[in-house]
């Protein structure tokens, strides 16, 4: 259900959810018990969390601005050969 916005003279504003379908031009305030008829405003497109939505604008900025890489990430190394923990493997020769 859309939230339709309304005013009346006394300059009150109220807001109020009615389906598309009520063709409602006109409510009663609920301040003054005047007619308030509805304005034209803008959409509320969006009524996620914000930090939600921060969350999501980063994760597309990287997709076309990737972060520069200035160094080699620390971590484990990459080794060519694996690291066995087997005390029978210990007789084995290096490489
Ligand atoms: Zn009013």
């Amino acid at each position: 259900m859309p939230l339709y916005e309304f005013s009346c003279d006394g300059g009150h504003l109220t807001e109020k959810l009615l389906p598309i379908s009520s063709e409602t031009r006109s409510i009663a305030c609920p301040a003054c018990d005047g007619e308030a008829t509805r304005r034209i405003s803008a959409p509320a497109v969006s009524t996620a969390d914000p930090t939600r939505m921060k969350l999501m604008d980063s994760t597309q900025a990287t997709a076309h601005q990737p972060q520069v890489v200035s160094s080699v990430p620390s971590g484990p190394s990459q080794r060519s050969t694996p690291v066995t923990r087997n005390p029978q493997h210990q007789k084995l020769p290096r490489p």
